[in-house]
């Protein structure tokens, strides 16, 4: 007997039918004779559909409130998943987040799993019951219901896997695995048969929803192998695990990421110390710096450009503006008109070229880069917004066709 977690994104249960489907799903796994813990998120466009009511009410509610009102989604997906397998002639016990033991620290709506204390679950297990849990949410030391940013539900996922030595992990979402690029946007995408944490954490952080980046994180922390398939067809999933057998490809995925904003200084004094100073602005209010690039001085001037996400491009304008101006910059310009295009993969440590070609396929397609940035595994440019689905299509024809 095997103890199977199995994750089912919104989609997956958007409706009666949809919720039917994914009780079959779970039932079939347990009737082959395992444990099974489920893990659901909110139906459909439910998250989305809440956060504009609490717009709708007070955009600058508190995160508290908006926690509260966010983890309400999946109170109603698992209360109605358990029905659903009832009706199939199984038991089952739905758990919100608390109930299942999972504590997180207190930073709302973007909350970190500290502990899963299981018991409760495996309480019902030894029950007999199908167990489903609500995806993204938790409980503070305080004792204040939390979630963990959004598309946590994966990592609810994973922390339950983890937690409880589980034999295997399955996130079933609306596609077959994970692609080469979004297989929504790029027709001619290939299914992935396996893929590496390190390079799959790399796609998740640079803009592919299938997974969410800190489940990815977790399971390589704890090695929990994932599967990632969907619940709509039979097909072989994805495989995410730390060393994939199959021979490296160049790259294995092309990522677009258009929660970014372009944020220049012109005219900073070319001196010691003026990065330090204006970076110590953002990092005092907890904003993320991701590409940086600086020109070379002239006439004792620089120009310093780097991204932030797009949600903390105002906050980061309003902390630099007056300082840096005060101290002798001529002016910060603030562009989120961009989008920043990545590729990802291993093979790109053993092999020289792969950045010109990714290049070579942006001049291809007239598109002009504005930043660039790369490391050990991943090349990532920034163009114009407008061009960002046209850029995606014109690098993976390079590397794929
Ligand atoms: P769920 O609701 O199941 O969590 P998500 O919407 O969060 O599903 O993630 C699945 C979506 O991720 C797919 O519908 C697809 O459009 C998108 N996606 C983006 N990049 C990729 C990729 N490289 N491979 C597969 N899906 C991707
Ligand atoms: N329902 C949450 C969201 O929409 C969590 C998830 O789907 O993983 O972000
Ligand atoms: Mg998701």
């Amino acid at each position: 007997m095997s103890l199977i977690v199995q994750k089912f994104g919104g989609t997956s249960v958007r409706d009666a039918e949809r919720v039917m489907n994914v009780a079959r799903i779970v039932t079939d796994t347990f009737a082959k004779g395992n444990d099974v813990v489920v893990v659901v998120s909110a139906q459909g466009d439910t998250t989305d559909d809440l956060i504009a009511k609490a717009d709708e009410i007070n955009p600058n509610a508190s995160k508290r409130e908006k926690d509260m009102l966010l983890a309400a989604g999946e109170q109603i997906s698992i209360s109605l998943l358990a029905m659903a397998i009832e009706k199939l002639g199984y038991h089952a016990t739905s758990l919100l987040g608390w109930q299942a033991g999972f504590e997180t620290s207190s930073a709302h709506t973007s909350a970190r799993i500290k502990r899963v204390s299981t018991e409760r679950i495996r309480d019902a297990l030894d029950k007999k019951n199908i167990v489903v849990v609500a995806g993204f949410q938790g409980i503070s030391r305080r004792g204040d219901i939390t979630t963990l940013g959004r598309g946590g539900s994966d990592t609810s996922a994973v922390a339950i896997a983890a937690a409880m030595h589980a034999d295997l992990c399955q996130i079933y979402t609306d596609v077959e695995g994970v692609y080469t690029a979004d297989p929504r946007k790029v027709e001619s995408a290939q299914k992935l048969k396996e893929i590496s944490y390190d390079e799959m954490l790399e796609l998740a952080t640079l803009g592919a929803q299938v997974l969410n980046n800190r489940s990815v994180e977790m399971a390589k922390k704890y090695n929990i192998e994932l599967e990632v398939l969907s619940s709509l067809t039979n097909a072989p999933g994805t495989i995410v695990k730390e060393k994939t057998r199959m021979e490296k490809m160049l790259i294995s995925g092309v990522a677009k990421d258009t929660d970014v904003a372009r944020i220049s200084v012109i005219g900073v004094p070319n001196i010691p110390g003026i990065a330090f100073k204006m970076f110590s602005k953002l990092s005092a209010k907890d904003i993320n710096v991701d590409i940086i690039l600086q020109s070379i001085g002239h006439d004792g001037k620089k120009d310093i450009s780097f991204t932030v996400a797009k949600s903390r491009g105002k906050e980061a304008v309003a902390a630099l503006e007056d300082y840096m101006v005060g101290h002798g910059a001529k002016e910060v310009l603030y562009d989120d008109e961009v989008a920043k295009i990545s590729i990802v993969g291993a093979g790109m440590e053993s092999h020289a070229g792969v950045a010109t070609k990714m290049f070579e396929a942006l001049y291809d397609a007239q598109i002009n880069i504005q930043m660039i940035s790369t490391s050990e595994i991943k090349v990532s440019v920034l163009i114009d917004i407008n061009e960002a689905d046209k850029a995606v299509k014109a690098i993976h024809r390079k590397f794929f066709d």
